[in-house]
């Protein structure tokens, strides 16, 4: 098993909690919180495509914002491992993130509301260029004719609207601008959701050959097992704020461990239409993150549920699984025969 000494961690995320206060009243007053990001933790490492994964709510768009400082964290720490040293970016003023911000680049679902429809594309991609200080009209668009070639797009398209290309062509366009001031880490919000399936091989073909290229780094957040399948190194799963399971991609889906994602993945439609595959149907909504249950948030839903489930909380803990560093925050993993693994291991 390859030990987490011997990758080259980029990201280190501690504790992290992005809570949104709920205000009611004449006056306003905050009368609770929305936990969208309730004390999570993981590493991202240098050169791989961590997949995030959970139903729509459970936090990872926030998470992804919150890493770029779109969103206010209230707790924990980012910590941005460049050449020597470390830094902790939710603790840097807003003009020393600005360096970091253009090492971390993020493309949204949507492309077309991420152009301004009254803008060229050379206009919305020198953007970036010029809060950067890359400067020279030739230059930068030298610059943007080369990022749309890497993008499979003609150079001359550069003085064109948005209106004037497909969903497909967009987001290439949104992924050239996010690589214009030439990041080392790209959060791909359901960068691909939007795409019918042909363009989204297409793009996710793309994503694969810029990376590799580039020396990039992907955060690939997404609510498509399929997708995330296959473009991820590994991949956490997230339930209510927290991540729950987190292992290598073929890992997690060879030995899926947590009660959420058995139930999560049982629902991938299989290629094989005479093979056979129980669908592990959740009962019940997925509670409320201004009021999440006590203990293990899952316990109303989970079909294995214990006692102390409904009061302790269960941690995010290592496990070796079949040659695998496989995280999983579980009670039911205190009855199996897996060896835990210490910290650094
Ligand atoms: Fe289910 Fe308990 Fe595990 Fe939570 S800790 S997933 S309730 S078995």
């Amino acid at each position: 098993m390859k030990t987490e000494q011997q990758k080259e961690i980029l990201l280190e995320v501690n504790n992290l909690k992005t809570w949104f206060p709920v205000k009611k009243g004449v006056f306003r007053s905050t009368v609770g919180h929305v936990k969208a990001l309730d004390g999570v933790s993981f590493t991202v490492y240098k050169g791989e495509t961590l997949g995030l994964v959970g139903e729509s709510g459970c936090g990872k768009s926030t998470l992804g914002k919150t890493l770029l400082r779109l969103v206010k964290s209230q707790q924990g720490s980012v910590l941005y491992h460049d050449e020597a040293e470390s830094v902790d970016l939710l603790k840097l003023d807003e003009k020393s993130m600005g360096a970091y911000r253009k090492k971390m680049q993020i493309v949204f679902q949507d492309p077309y509301s991420s152009l301004n429809p009254a803008f060229t594309i050379f206009t919305s991609l020198k953007d970036p260029l010029n809060r950067f200080g890359i400067h020279g009209k030739a230059a930068q668009r030298k610059l943007i004719g080369d990022l749309l070639e890497a993008v499979n797009m003609r150079p001359e398209y550069m003085d064109r609207y948005p209106h004037e290309f497909s969903g497909g062509q967009r987001q290439r366009i949104g992924i050239a601008r996010a690589l214009s001031v030439d990041p080392q880490l790209v959060i791909c919000d359901e960068a691909v959701s939007a795409l019918d399936v042909s363009i989204r091989a297409q793009v996710l073909n793309l994503l694969l050959e810029l990376k590799e290229k580039r020396n990039l780094t992907y955060i690939f957040i997404t609510h498509d097992l399929s997708v995330v399948e296959y473009i991820s190194d590994r991949i956490a799963v997230m339930y209510l704020g927290k991540i729950v399971e987190l292992a290598p991609t073929q890992g997690l889906y060879d030995h899926t461990m947590h009660p959420y994602t058995q139930a999560l993945f049982s629902a991938i439609p299989l290629a094989d239409l005479d093979a056979k595959k129980q669908r592990i149907v959740l009962e019940g909504d997925v509670p409320s993150p201004v009021n999440p249950p006590s203990g293990c948030s899952f316990h109303p839903r989970c079909r294995y549920c214990m006692d102390r489930c409904r009061t302790e909380e269960p941690l995010l803990q290592p496990y070796e699984i079949e040659g695998n560093l496989h995280y999983v925050a579980c009670h039911l993993m205190d009855t199996k025969s897996y060896q835990k693994v210490k910290r650094g291991e």
